[in-house]
């Protein structure tokens, strides 16, 4: 990719929200680029199958889907930038992106698509054991413990969802929840009251990772009202305890985030500057989802389309 080039639009991030936003502009005869740091898709592709968007009877590849909106968008001239975004000008007129390799593009608009990513529990020794059994993402590393016992921390949907996931490939799982009661919604209520290889432990928190040999062996389970501990013999600690967005490029900007930190931005996407947009997991929404980010998307650079004829 060429340094110093110019677009009408800039969208950072190539998650559902940012390719939406891409083929929208494009569409509209705008000169649109997107900036992508890994490949198309973004979350939805920490995911086997999607089973909630809507056109897909009977569900849909991940992948096949995030390639699919990546070719749609180029289609019409989008631009892909495989390019981390390392930082962002955004209050002048025209908003200067310096990527990674240290390539600086302008726009005149602005789509921030960048996401969320999950959040951490916070224990100690989390990120030295990410990837030697403590995982983020069920659907992505559960056939890596096969026969073995898992632990998912959290709540909600996403773990119930890991829960009824992980109990067919696991021998047995442990769901931990802080709070007496589930979050997630009550259609997970029965078929994980159903399971036979599932313990829960409500009211308790994982308190420490224990190591063997360079992996997880073991958590620490403490009960938040009795105080008592005790150990969970295990080699996979999936984590599911939310998201946080990716807002640290912002970092300086002048954007107004929540107490969060995602970005401020309602149904058109207009940020606090002028000709800022915000599209997807990474604005203040309800429901972070693939048709959610979709449509925020769509909303976005119609938005900017607008901006930019009025200006
Ligand atoms: C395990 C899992 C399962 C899920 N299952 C479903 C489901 O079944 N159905 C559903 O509807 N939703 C599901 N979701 C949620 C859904 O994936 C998200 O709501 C959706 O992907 C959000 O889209 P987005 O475009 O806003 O952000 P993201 O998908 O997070 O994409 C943002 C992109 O921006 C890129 N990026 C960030 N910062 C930079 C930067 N500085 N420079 C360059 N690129 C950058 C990231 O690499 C990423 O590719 C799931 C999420 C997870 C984690």
């Amino acid at each position: 990719m060429v340094d110093n080039a110019h677009f009408d639009v800039a969208i950072i991030g190539q998650g559902p929200a940012g390719m939406t936003a891409a083929l929208y502009a494009a569409r509209a005869g705008l000169s649109a680029a997107t900036f992508e740091r890994m490949g198309p898709g973004g979350q939805m592709t920490d995911t086997e199958r999607l089973d909630n968007y809507p056109g897909f009877a009977e569900g849909v590849d991940a992948f096949e889907l995030a390639f699919a909106m990546s070719a749609q968008a180029a289609r019409f001239g989008a631009v892909s930038v495989g390019e981390e975004v390392a930082s962002l000008e955004l209050d002048a007129p025209t908003k200067r992106i310096t990527t990674a390799f240290g390539n600086v593009y302008t726009a005149d608009a602005v789509i921030l698509a960048m996401g969320a990513e999950p959040r951490p529990l916070g224990v100690e020794r989390e990120s030295e054991l990410a990837g030697r059994g403590v995982s983020y993402c069920a659907t992505c590393d559960g056939g890596f413990f096969k026969d073995k016992v898992a632990v998912v921390v959290g709540g909600g949907n996403t773990a119930a969802g890991d829960a009824l996931y992980l109990s067919r490939i696991c021998s047995q799982v442990h769901l931990i929840h802080r709070r007496n009661t589930l979050r997630a919604d009550a259609v997970y209520a029965q078929p994980l009251a159903a399971l036979p290889n599932l313990t829960m432990h409500l009211d308790c928190v994982v308190d420490a990772l224990h190591e063997q040999d360079g992996a997880l062996s073991a958590v620490s389970v403490r009960n938040v009202k009795t105080g008592e501990t005790s150990e969970v013999p295990t080699s996979a600690l999936f984590v599911a305890v939310g998201t946080r967005p990716r807002t640290g490029v912002l970092e300086g900007t002048g954007i107004e985030l929540d107490s969060a930190g995602y970005v401020v931005a309602g149904e058109t996407g207009q940020t606090n500057l002028a000709g800022v947009f915000a599209a997807g997991d990474v604005r203040t929404k309800a429901l972070r989802q693939v048709s959610t980010a979709v449509g925020d998307g769509a909303n976005a650079a119609t938005a900017a389309f607008e901006y930019l004829s009025l200006r």
